[in-house]
């Protein structure tokens, strides 16, 4: 199918992209990748009366390390994350969890600001936002905002950013020393979204578990932070008892919703065994560092 018609605007700055958003007063969409908004269009589930480009914004295309953060230009394509030696050494749960997204073509074009800013609950990338207390920089008419992802998701492909603004940047913490990580997956077939999925990284001081964090995908209609869970691994270690008790609790703080690929029952059961793989996985690699 073809896309219904649209004005199209290639701007090269993000002040321009936003001008042209307010001038259509929420009639019109960002264009990044394409990954998820093209076929959007050709389905029709999607009419804007205008689509304005990022491709041609060149200051939206980085990632540089700040601060103690990795800091990611919107247009950032998630090939360049997944091939990036800097985010391999200072986030490789990005690394990871950038391999379980579709295929190497959809991630050559896919970005990260696309991927965050289209808020598919079974998407990777904002469980990883969530899970390790990521913002987002966004820029609109009225100026700039600096969101959590808990300020950010709102509920299925819907988040707070407004019809004139833009994500501009998502910032990362870099992984602490002592830090192990570990991104678990189902879905019925490679590249698909995923059923349930999970990020998990822990953080070890001897046999202490100084910090833990776990956030789920597909388990609800936005990522879900696991407080409880990392709770139980902070105060009691990461022993076997622990963990599994950190994984049972994981299972009962979701509720997500059934739909044709899963029952509401097997996506908790499935939070529950992929936290307690993620979780044994991150703990290996936190006391064997590579
Ligand atoms: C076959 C297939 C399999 C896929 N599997 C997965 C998967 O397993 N996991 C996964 O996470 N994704 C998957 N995707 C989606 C893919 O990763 C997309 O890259 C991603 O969802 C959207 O990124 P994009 O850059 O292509 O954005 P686009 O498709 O261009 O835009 C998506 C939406 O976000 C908005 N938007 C984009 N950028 C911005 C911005 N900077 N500011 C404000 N709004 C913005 C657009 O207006 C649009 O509404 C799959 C896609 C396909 C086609």
């Amino acid at each position: 199918m073809k896309p219904p018609k649209f004005d199209y605007h290639a701007p090269t700055t993000v002040d321009e992209a936003v001008a042209l958003l307010g001038r259509y007063g929420g009639d019109a969409k960002v264009l990044a990748g394409g990954q998820s908004l093209m076929p959007l269009l050709n389905f029709r589930l999607s009419r804007p009366a205008a689509l304005v480009d990022l491709n041609r914004i060149a200051a939206l295309a980085y990632l540089r390390e700040e601060n103690g953060h990795l800091a990611f230009g919107a247009m950032t394509r998630q090939r360049t994350i997944e091939f990036s030696p800097l985010v391999a050494s200072r986030l490789p749960l990005l690394v990871e969890a950038t391999r379980w997204v579709g295929h190497l073509p959809i991630r050559s074009r896919g970005t990260i600001g696309g991927s965050i800013a289209h808020a598919d609950p079974s998407a990777e990338y904002p469980a990883v936002l969530a899970a390790l207390d990521g913002q987002v920089r966004v820029r609109g008419e009225r100026g700039e905002r600096t969101l959590k992802a808990s300020e950010l998701f709102q509920t299925y492909l819907t988040t707070s950013l407004q019809p004139d603004e833009i994500l501009t940047e998502v910032r990362l913490p870099v992984t602490p020393a002592g830090a192990g990580h570990a991104f678990e997956e189902f879905s019925r077939r490679h590249g698909d979204f995923a059923i349930v999925g999970v990020a998990a990284m822990v953080v070890l001081e001897g046999a202490r578990c100084r910090e833990a964090r776990l956030a789920t995908a597909g388990a609800g209609p936005v990522p879900i932070r696991l407080g409880a869970a990392e709770e139980i691994l902070v105060r009691d270690g990461v022993g076997e008892a622990a963990m599994a008790a950190a994984a049972a609790r994981a299972g009962e703080l979701v509720n997500p919703d059934s739909d044709i690929h899963a029952s509401s029952a097997y996506r908790r059961n499935l939070t529950r065994v992929l936290t307690a793989r993620a979780l044994a996985r991150a703990v290996a690699r936190a006391r064997s560092p590579r």
